[in-house]
């Protein structure tokens, strides 16, 4: 019973931080566009190349956005609310660009300029999420979310894209803005206090990890360190993360806490607590999520982060993790080592669930015949496959799930919600189950790859 309960909850985490999509790369300006233009009469000599070095273009801080993303089931929309300069710039110098293409949306930095493209990432959010809820169908609503990019020292232009269900990725929002004008600066409060916890090297050049704890009371406040330590080593002797702990840093943030615990909305227990953690996410039990951007976003501000952890204070089970977001779990429950790992799969690599029992709820969140972004899922279209050259010759492709191919990188049916259509590459992984096992080759390839990207 606990195990089907869980992979239903589950399995609503993952829709966001997988987005429902394949992968064409956003269109740039378009060949074809320009090749219907009239030909030029006279020979015109192209525009220098632009040569994008992190020196010129941007200062050592890190700049917010933050924004209001509004919309419906059918429509969305982005307003900016704020710039804000936060600390010293924690991410890479070097890998500027995002090489994947995961996500429900991707946003991009360029020059005004020069035009040239400074900065893009992907990333998922509530907002889509939410989406594809049935009270998206008949109300409009916002979500305040945060854009974090290392602080241009130029105006730019800031482009939003997303994607649709079936893998069309089109612009939603485009602004030019000013980080010389109109900007805020960050301010500590002095009761938040951060403490490191593993320090491999300097931030720029290893993926920063930082854990805050919410529903932790002052005087939970050594508990709070005492979890923080614990899930850190977690962290560190998980066979994938613990393999590249010369390339990791984690921090933890204590903010004091109000309340004791994690809201039950449910249960009518709304509890004052500064990041605003609450089970009932989108009215599914286990989904312990918030929607409180902003307070979570001033509290890590007072440390330098690559990716964000959120632990609940509470014993009951539930989680979430969403692409480039954050991922959440809770601190004393028997699951909640596997809960820390496998959502941290979702918020921090951008793999797919690859489970496929569950609600038919959930059915649809990856459309038939449409090759998902996901890099751990494939619908197997005109029969080609993301980790096909991890597969011997010898393995049968599909690949039956009997004893003989129990450890073996295949092709097996069965993955993202879907019991037929899509497929995973081994038997068991850690984005599949909830026992004592490790993340498949594949999804340890991805999650090296993702680690390599914020450690250059
Ligand atoms: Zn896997």
């Amino acid at each position: 019973m606990m195990r089907t309960a869980v992979i239903t909850t589950l399995a609503l985490f993952t829709f966001v931080s997988c987005g429902p999509a394949p992968g064409p790369r956003p269109p740039e300006a378009t060949p074809v566009e320009r090749t219907r233009r009239a030909p030029p009469t006279r020979r015109v000599a192209p525009a220098k190349p632009v040569k994008v070095t992190f020196a010129r273009f941007f200062t050592d801080h890190t700049l917010r956005v933050d924004l209001m993303h509004r919309g419906s089931a059918k429509a969305e929309s982005y307003k900016v609310i704020e710039l804000v300069r936060e600390g010293p710039w924690a991410g890479s110098r070097t890998q500027l660009l995002d090489p994947f293409s995961y996500g429900a949306h991707r946003f991009e930095i360029r020059d005004a300029a020069t035009g040239a493209l400074l900065y893009t990432r992907g990333y998922a959010s509530l907002f889509s999420e939410w989406q594809t809820t049935r009270e998206a169908r008949k109300i409009t609503k916002g979500f305040s979310e945060s854009l974090r990019l290392p602080m241009p020292r130029a105006p730019f232009d800031l482009r939003i894209l997303s994607r649709t269900p079936k893998g069309k990725v089109r612009q939603v929002f485009t602004r030019r803005l000013n980080p010389n004008t109109k900007i805020r600066s960050f301010r500590p409060v002095a009761q938040i206090t951060t403490r490191v916890l593993h320090k491999s090297g300097p931030d720029h050049k290893r993926l920063d990890i930082l854990i805050l704890g919410d529903g932790y009371t002052q005087s939970e406040r050594e508990k709070f360190w005492r979890d923080a330590r614990r899930f850190a080593q977690v962290m560190l002797t998980d066979r994938t993360f613990g393999a590249h702990k010369d390339k990791i840093n984690i921090r933890a943030l204590y903010v004091p806490s109000v309340d004791s615990g994690v809201s039950e909305p449910r249960k009518g227990r709304l509890l004052n607590t500064p990041l605003g953690l609450s089970f009932n996410t989108f009215n599914s039990a286990r989904y312990m999520m918030t929607v409180k951007n902003l307070g979570l976003r001033r509290a890590a501000a007072h440390a330098p982060y690559d990716a964000l952890y959120l632990m609940g204070n509470t014993s009951r089970y539930g989680g979430g993790g969403i692409y480039n977001l954050y991922s959440t779990f809770p601190s004393d429950n028997e699951y909640d080592a596997y809960v820390f790992i496998h959502e941290f799969g979702h918020s921090f690599a951008g793999l797919a669930d690859e489970y496929y029992t569950s609600e038919a709820s959930t059915e649809n969140m990856y459309k038939a015949n449409v090759e998902p972004a996901d890099p751990n899922i494939t619908a197997f279209l005109g029969g080609r496959f993301k980790w096909k050259k991890l597969v011997k010759p010898s393995t049968p492709i599909p690949t039956p799930a009997t004893a003989k191919y129990k450890h073996v990188v295949g092709l097996f049916e069965g993955a993202g919600y879907k019991a037929k259509g899509l497929y995973r590459a081994q038997q068991d992984c850690k984005m599949k189950g909830k026992g004592h096992v490790d993340f498949c080759r594949v999804c340890a390839n991805a999650t090296a790859a993702m680690i390599k990207l914020y450690s250059e």
